[in-house]
């Protein structure tokens, strides 16, 4: 804990296995836990030289995660890739068989993708920070249950928590469920700015998505540009 405490990281936070129903009803069937408010800066900031440790610290804490029913199924625990200090985050809903395989995330087929979105605003890869809600495959590909995606997105929050990107991209809609801690239609969160522990958020299609339906690549390249342009960066014309 000392050795987490000089790293400065403070905030530990201990989900108890209760589910809180955030969405109406009717809009269900997914239960939500509200994400943990935003701490105070005071004691959770990490400066920027310290960030690549203090996330290596989580990391440990993950350790050989068996915390859900994914740990039985998986080969490698996907943490996370890119930037430490990154400006930019991309969050999908977690590992496929490609990064199962190698522990990192988005590097099959939707990972192409992604990596050409990412090359379509000017910027690199390594220069963005990517992760999952989930960091072990769900047998199937199939959607997190609750439990999962709430057991692991605690983790998740402590990486934002530390990265501090201006802009978080939630791929698809079980990334903006579980960091917006309400279920809605994908439809209707896109096109704006929400937040997500002090950051901005924008909502997306999920590359695996738009493999499916190509059409819909010119939505997305829309919250792109939106993206960018909460970053005060302009993008490269095409
Ligand atoms: N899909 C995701 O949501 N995440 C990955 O890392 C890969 C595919």
């Amino acid at each position: 804990m000392q050795y987490l405490r000089d790293l400065g990281i403070y905030d530990f936070y201990r989900r108890d296995t209760q589910l809180a129903i955030t969405a109406a009803p009717e809009e269900l069937p997914i239960p939500v836990r509200k994400p943990v408010p935003v701490q105070p800066p005071v004691g959770s900031f990490v400066a920027p030289p310290s960030r690549a440790e203090a996330l290596r610290a989580i990391q440990f804490e993950i350790g050989d995660c068996t915390r859900c029913a994914l740990s039985a199924g998986r080969n490698k625990i996907v943490f996370a890739d890119g930037d430490p200090n990154a400006r930019l985050m991309f969050v999908g809903e977690g590992p496929g068989a490609d990064e199962d395989a190698q522990g990192l995330p988005f590097v099959g087929r939707a990972g192409q993708l992604l990596n050409n979105m990412i090359a379509a605003t000017g910027l690199k890869r390594e220069q963005v920070y990517i992760a999952n809600i989930v960091k072990c495959r769900p047998p199937q590909n199939r959607t997190p249950e609750p439990v999962e995606a709430n057991t692991c997105s605690q983790f998740l929050f402590q990486q934002i928590d530390v990265v501090r990107p201006e802009v978080i991209v939630a791929l698809g809609s079980t990334a903006a469920t579980y960091l917006l801690g309400v279920k809605s239609s994908l439809s209707g969160l896109r096109g704006r700015v929400h937040k997500c522990r002090g950051t901005k958020l924008i909502v997306t299609y999920h590359p695996a998505f738009l493999l499916r339906d190509p059409r819909q690549k010119k939505e997305a390249w829309q919250d792109l540009k939106l993206a960018m342009a909460e970053l005060g960066l302009s993008v490269p014309s095409r």
